[in-house]
């Protein structure tokens, strides 16, 4: 993590007045603005970079606890930061649309992060800054988190849902900045953004388990000063099942077997969580409990082709209410095998 000199930045002299500063900003920011250099990574590098020394220099605050840093920065941020780490953050709840930014284009350096901690920039704080601000404050929106309960047959095959997103849209007053003439937006009451429902339907893939992330590209909140809306996240959970039980993306079911089957072999039907049956053919003197794979039919892979395993497990179910032929058939059976058997 290199030290940013945000004065050689700007060009301006350590001691140089806000009014300096800010005549040195707007003429630097003019000259690499990504709308009069359009494609040029060199300038858009630049125009973040004097943005972020602008944003340390204007504030009074920021500048202060910059200028004290000195030749002892380093030591300043702490044994334990490690340059350029992110911190983990969590999605949703009650944020607005300035606290953070979840997909890391800030356009802050990590030595800013490090100083002034992440999503420290944009506080919306456009007093007295005139349009150019607005521009240059493109941030991405908030995430939304969606929690969203399916029932087993559609973790098996799919399924969709039909949402009424709460969510926020810039306010078309102020565009977000929640001012207006460097007085409090009356439209939006300075919160920059205003509520807003709408239904949207999302596909859920084939495949989820419990804590699945589906990710709906720009269904979050609305971005700030014209920057990309943030991301809707369904995070699933799925309704357990009496038949089946999921290992991975393997499933595996009970199938009850007569006596007579197990013992002379034949088809036994398997079911699947759509509701189909498979038939399994089980060979002669199949043992209670034995399992049978049926290769394939399990649940489907959420990332990537195919799907896992379904395993039958064979249950033996005994014969009741024998009638007085079958006890006959059984007495004889006991004999031939040797087996004491009393009533
Ligand atoms: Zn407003």
């Amino acid at each position: 993590m290199d030290y940013k000199d945000y004065y050689k930045i700007l060009g301006v002299a350590r001691g140089a007045s806000a009014d300096d500063i800010k005549k040195a900003f707007r003429k630097l920011a003019r000259k690499y603005h990504p709308d009069v250099n359009p494609g040029d990574k060199k300038a858009e590098e630049k125009f973040k970079e004097i943005n972020e020394a602008y944003e340390v220099l204007s504030d009074a605050d920021k500048r202060k606890r910059y200028d004290t840093l000195g030749p002892n920065w380093q030591e300043q941020f702490g044994p334990n930061f490690s340059g350029g780490g992110r911190r983990t953050y969590s999605y949703g709840g009650g944020r607005t649309p300035f606290d953070f930014d979840p997909s890391g284009a800030s356009g802050f350096s990590d030595f800013f992060e490090a100083l002034f901690g992440r999503g420290n920039g944009a506080t919306g704080r456009a007093a007295g800054m005139g349009g150019m601000r607005e521009d240059i404050r493109k941030r991405t929106g908030d995430s939304i988190e969606q929690p969203v309960e399916v029932t087993f047959q559609e973790a098996y095959i799919g399924g969709s849902r039909t949402f009424n997103i709460q969510s926020t849209e810039v306010c078309p007053t102020c565009r977000g900045t929640g001012e207006v003439n460097n007085k409090v937006c009356s439209t939006c009451s300075g919160q920059g953004q205003l509520p807003k429902s709408k239904r949207i339907q999302v596909k859920i893939p084939a495949g989820v388990d419990n804590g699945s992330k589906i990710r709906v590209a720009g269904e979050g909140q609305p971005g700030i000063g014209g920057g990309p809306r943030g991301d809707l996240f369904l995070v699933i959970s799925v309704k357990p099942d009496a038949t089946f039980e999921r290992k991975g993306d393997d499933l595996h079911v009970d199938v009850n077997v007569e006596l007579v089957k197990a013992m002379l072999g034949g088809e036994v039907a398997v079911p699947t969580p759509d509701g189909r049956k498979l038939l399994l053919t089980i060979p002669s003197e199949t043992q209670n409990d034995r399992q049978f794979r049926l290769t394939g039919k399990g649940m489907p892979h959420l990332r990537g082709d195919g799907s896992g395993n379904l395993y039958a497990h064979v249950k033996v179910v005994l014969p009741m209410h024998l009638s007085p032929e079958e006890r006959e058939l059984f007495e004889k059976l006991a004999r031939s095998r040797g087996v004491e058997a009393h009533p």
